[in-house]
């Protein structure tokens, strides 16, 4: 379906509130960031028109501090690679993409400084180059760190926990045009509540990483696992890598694609020839088989620096099929069986409408709002066709069949979980409650998507 076509054919079809700002218009470029006549922008994914009347772009601080302080509702706006309304506002969305400077690297500490727009696209290049890394990556670096530490956004590895959980240090600006220095180590009453901050707490100016010593690593892919193989050895198969990614579309008891991403700073094994049951790839290939590879990050056991094999896809590369949408759930990871078991059941429904799902792992955590609270997880993501109309009508039968296991949605995809599961799902819901209301206390922060989910 060409992009204008289902453009219209979607806003005919709405009746969740999940897309409400999506309305018809002719497509437009896509930007880095959406650009473009204050009112009509959309998201990366250009799935949502904002509702922002504004968009505004500080080039400092204290630019920024006096902008806050000033009436209407106001929202930070990272890279718009968000599939819902999150960072969207009644009135003014906030980029800080103009301040995205690293500060400083603190070699003692081992941790980055880094101004509040940053890229990891930005910051991973220049940690290598001075000898440092993060622990992990998303599957793209073009996100904001701001933005992915707001979401809870992941990469894979049964040992890794979310990329927010490198922040050892915040600042941001409070509705009243105040700065907030918050730390782990000075603040460990509440630092864990600010961190996945759903962008509900201010404008995040300032952020502190921690960092490691760079390392180099490696890709090595196999194809077409049988599904019973894949669900019998799962926690082996996503440990046989320090981050592992398995592709499916969910046809043929088969798990299509198995990443598994090695750092070579300790020796590592020969995988061989035949794993699990599936075959060595001889070339590189895009999780979406068809597709050409030349976007994605070298594969074929070829070393490079961790920034450019940690994501799937390139800095310079266009991420992933493009005209598509998203959503991704969470359970435990001791439901990982059963999970998949009950997804490849719907196989056949989900079919016409997927591009392809990707199966990862992520160490349990302790932020708050992290959907990875105490539980190491399992992550079911699916990338859409973009055809939200049937995909809204397939997305509650995922849904039912992972409820048993407790699901929590990816704070920045589609889903249609409503907000008395998600606020049950978070012990420290309430707590995060009484931070929003705390800083935030006549809601200048609140969006569409804060009032239906979190406020309501
Ligand atoms: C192709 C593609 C691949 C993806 N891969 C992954 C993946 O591998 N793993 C994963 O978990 N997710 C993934 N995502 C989802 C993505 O990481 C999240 O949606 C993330 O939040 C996007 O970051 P952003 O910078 O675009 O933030 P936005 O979408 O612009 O904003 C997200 C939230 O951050 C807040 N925010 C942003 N900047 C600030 C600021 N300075 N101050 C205060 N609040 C701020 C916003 O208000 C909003 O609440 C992917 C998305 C795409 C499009």
């Amino acid at each position: 379906m060409k992009r204008k076509q289902f453009v219209k054919t979607s806003t005919l079809a709405i009746t969740s509130t999940i897309l409400a700002p999506l309305v018809s218009c002719l497509p437009e470029p896509r930007k880095e960031i959406a650009q473009g006549p204050a009112v009509g922008r959309r998201n990366w994914g250009r799935n949502i028109i904002y509702k922002a009347k504004n968009l505004a772009e500080p080039a400092s601080v204290e630019e920024l501090q006096e902008m806050v302080k000033q009436a209407g509702n106001k929202k930070g706006l990272g890279s718009t690679h968000s599939y819902n309304d999150i960072a969207d506002s009644p009135m003014t969305q906030i980029s800080l993409r103009k301040l995205n400077k690293v500060i400083s690297i603190d070699e003692s500490k081992n941790t980055v400084t880094m101004e509040g727009g940053i890229r990891y696209a930005d910051l991973g290049p220049q940690l290598y180059e001075n000898g440092f890394a993060l622990h992990n990556l998303a599957s793209l670096p073009q996100v904001t760190v701001a933005g992915a530490c707001a979401t809870g956004t992941h990469g894979s590895g049964t040992g890794n926990k979310s990329l927010a959980n490198a922040l050892r240090e915040i600042e941001f600006c409070t509705v009243e045009g105040e700065l907030v220095h918050l730390s782990r180590d000075n603040n460990p009453d509440i630092f864990d509540g600010v961190v996945v901050s759903l962008g509900g707490l201010g404008i995040v100016t300032r952020l502190v990483l921690d960092i490691q010593p760079a390392f180099d690593a490696r890709q090595d892919l196999f194809l077409d696992l049988p599904l019973a193989s894949v669900v019998e050895n799962f926690n082996e198969i996503m440990s046989s890598g320090y981050s592992v990614s398995l592709f499916t579309t969910w046809q043929n008891d088969i798990v299509d694609q198995v990443w598994i991403k090695r750092r070579v700073d300790k020796p590592i094994k020969d995988l061989g020839t035949e794993f699990f049951g599936g075959k060595v790839c001889q070339k590189n290939i895009h999780p979406i088989i068809d597709l050409s590879a030349e976007s994605c990050t070298e594969q074929m056991g070829v070393v490079g620096p961790w920034y450019d094999r940690l994501p799937h896809f390139k800095i310079n590369g266009m991420p992933s099929a493009v005209d598509e949408l998203q959503s991704e759930f969470f359970v435990p990871i001791a439901n990982a069986a059963d999970g998949m078991r009950a997804i490849a059941k719907l196989g056949t429904k989900i079919l016409p409408y997927l591009y392809i799902s990707e199966i990862r792992t992520i160490a349990a955590d302790n932020l708050w709002m992290s959907q990875f609270y105490k539980r190491d997880s399992v992550a079911f993501h699916f990338t859409w066709k973009p055809n939200w109309p049937e995909v809204q009508k397939l997305l509650p039968e995922i849904e039912a069949v992972l409820a048993p296991f407790g699901v929590r949605p990816h704070w920045g995809k589609l889903y249609t979980i409503n907000k008395g599961t998600i606020q049950n799902s978070y012990e420290r819901f309430p707590d995060f409650l009484k931070l929003l209301k705390q800083y935030d206390p006549n809601g200048k922060f609140k969006n569409d998507y804060l009032n239906r989910i979190i406020y309501a």
